[in-house]
């Protein structure tokens, strides 16, 4: 979308009182109980929790691979469960939301553009994240904590309560040693269920079944799911569990022998030769794999509600596998929606120098945590939605301060009203609100035009409406200080505004009358009408005056050709001002000059 003029068509749309798009508005508004998915999730996480564990607190998970930075679309795997864990605690229930930090996961690859990070960690490949060092500089002690901090960071600020588990932390100490030795007695029981999925896709085309998509295995592949996850077949026999070497650190091992009785394991390693043979009873050196881990600790935390992304709920995918796996474990498979792809739009401009991954902290700097929430909260998860990077942003904030409005006035609808409430507090408390919530359009137009001058962008806010004058900059912070990152981040120099130095002599010689006098006009009322709303009331009642109406004419009363004099007037106007044919807003970008600087660019 391009800023400025197109937004002049119509009034600015701030002001309409236009309601909100009804199209995700259920038709039957129902009590507040079960009025949005949320709702829905946690009537039926509530009532299964109570059959699989009576009088226990309810159990939700997320799970996250620190692999790299962690990317602003994840936060979908932790978002679905924070909100349906904090409506079931709104409703008095105890809850553990648990985020299993996958940090005992391989090292799979080199992510590319990360600060401090160059080709020769490539020789940790194989290794576990936490074994691997952190990037050059970093003040974490190992790979996997330099990328979760930065997540943390981001959950505190959304108010996402949380009960982390390391994974690392859980083998390494022993906490599973029963599940291992279980498994292991059990693998021909796992075998059995993972050769049912072990066709190869060649096959496809088996009755019935779509054609096995590329772009949906490229993402198994990507996220952890691939085939060499479930453990390998050697002459053996089949194994569920990889120890890492004890030489190396790798797990390019494979179990040579294993005995039940006494829990002897002799493994080889494929990278550097080593082996040995220890006692599975008392050795914390490795993992079950991928599609076995996974099932485990839902029956071991006794997970009732963890969602999943959609390269993790095809057929054969570790979510299905895994639900006929847990019940050796004991468990039961948690409600598992399948989460959709979370976009992000204006990416091509962002800077790669965190690898060109949008993380929730990149997020966090632009928009408010409310606004964020928001997002997640109002989408169903399998709807897919973007989140905003480029101008798309300010249309968004504008939704939402009329959503805010609504909502202060009762005007809003149910859902919209839940949406709203799951955006702005959680059971615990309200997240910290902007004392005055100015429109983000008019405060990232003023950081674009004052370019770090808070002085001048006090001034400037402070006579936007001159009944209410904001006290400080501090009153409209922080959401003064997303927009401002906003501009300095991510609109591009070419759409930044730079105010002419001085008039364009040139234009102002060749003005017709009507320009002329349009001008004129403007000039006249600007010091009575020196606020955000009396200048929009100006710039678009000149041209109405011009052409013999009363400037406060309704547009029913106008004829259609005035729109094309508005804009044929605002386009001379940001000419005259700003040397292009878009820019901000025109009351702040008037506002933003200055009266004598505007007149004097003007030729008053
Ligand atoms: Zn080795």
């Amino acid at each position: 979308m391009r800023p400025g003029l197109g937004e002049w068509g119509g009034r600015p749309c701030d002001r309409t009182g236009r309601p909100n798009r009804k199209k995700d508005v259920p038709i039957v508004a129902q009590s507040t109980e079960t009025t949005d998915w949320v709702s829905r999730f946690a009537d039926e996480v509530i009532a299964e929790s109570e059959r699989r564990a009576p009088g226990k607190p309810v159990v939700v998970a997320s799970g996250l691979s620190p692999s790299g930075p962690i990317h602003l679309g994840n936060l979908r795997e932790v978002m679905t469960p924070h909100l349906v864990a904090d409506e079931i605690r709104r409703r008095g229930h105890t809850v553990r939301h648990l985020i299993s930090w996958d940090d005992y996961d391989r090292y799979r690859k080199v992510p590319g553009g990360v600060e401090g990070v160059d080709a020769s960690w490539a020789e940790h490949i194989g290794k576990p994240l936490t074994s691997v060092p952190a990037p050059e500089g970093s003040p974490h002690a190992n790979w996997a904590e330099h990328f979760r901090a930065a997540m943390v960071g981001a959950l505190a600020e959304l108010g996402v309560e949380f009960d982390g588990i390391s994974q690392t932390a859980q083998y390494t100490s022993g906490v599973y040693r029963e599940q291992i030795l279980h498994a292991m007695r059990h693998r021909a029981d796992i075998d059995a269920v993972l050769a049912q999925y072990r066709t190869k896709p060649k096959a496809a085309g088996k009755k019935g079944q779509k054609p096995v998509d590329e772009a949906e295995l490229e993402a198994a592949e990507g996220s952890g799911a691939a085939a060499e996850d479930d453990g390998s077949s050697g002459s053996a026999g089949y194994f569920p569990y990889k120890p890492f070497c004890g030489n190396c650190g790798k797990d390019l091992t494979t179990v040579t022998s294993y005995d039940d009785d006494s829990t002897e394991l002799t493994y080889a390693c494929g990278e550097c030769g080593f082996s040995e043979t220890v006692r599975l009873s008392e050795f914390n050196r490795g993992k079950l794999v991928w599609k076995v881990d996974w099932p485990m600790r839902w029956a071991y935390e006794g997970v009732v509600f963890e969602p999943s992304g959609v390269d993790h709920s095809s057929p054969g995918s570790s979510f299905q596998v895994g639900g006929q796996i847990v019940g050796i474990f004991g468990g039961e498979q948690p409600i598992g929606p399948m989460y959709a792809f979370v976009g992000i739009s204006g990416m091509a401009k962002m800077s790669s120098s965190k690898g060109g991954v949008p993380t929730p902290a990149d997020a966090l700097e632009i928009m408010e945590p409310q606004l964020l929430r928001w997002l997640y909260a109002r989408r169903r998860p399998n709807q897919s939605f973007k989140i905003a990077f480029d101008q798309e942003i300010q249309r968004l904030y504008d939704e939402w301060d009329r959503l805010d409005a609504k909502v202060a006035d009762g005007s809003a609808l149910p859902a919209d009203v839940a949406a709203h409430s799951r955006a702005v507090r959680t059971a615990a408390a309200e997240l910290p609100r902007t004392p005055r919530p100015l429109p983000y359009r008019t405060l990232a137009s003023v950081a674009d035009i004052t370019a770090g001058n808070e002085k001048q962008a006090e001034r400037i806010l402070g006579e936007l409406d001159p009944a209410h004058p904001l006290a400080s900059l501090d009153e409209a912070r922080p959401r003064y200080d997303r927009a401002e990152a906003w501009i300095n981040t991510h609109v591009p120099a070419d759409q930044r505004t730079v105010v002419r130095e001085v008039p364009d002599a040139e234009l102002l010689g060749s003005l017709d009358e009507e320009g002329r006098e349009s001008v004129r006009l403007l000039l006249d009322g600007l010091a009575e009408h020196w606020s955000l709303d009396g200048l929009t009331h100006l710039v678009y009642g000149v041209p109405k005056v011009r052409a013999g109406f009363s400037a406060d004419a309704t547009p029913k009363e106008l004829p259609p050709e005035i729109k094309t004099a508005q804009r044929t007037f605002f386009a001379l106007l940001y000419h005259l001002l700003v040397g292009r044919d878009t820019g901000p807003r025109l009351p702040t970008l008037l506002l933003a000059v200055g009266q004598e600087r505007v007149r004097t660019l003007l030729g008053g």
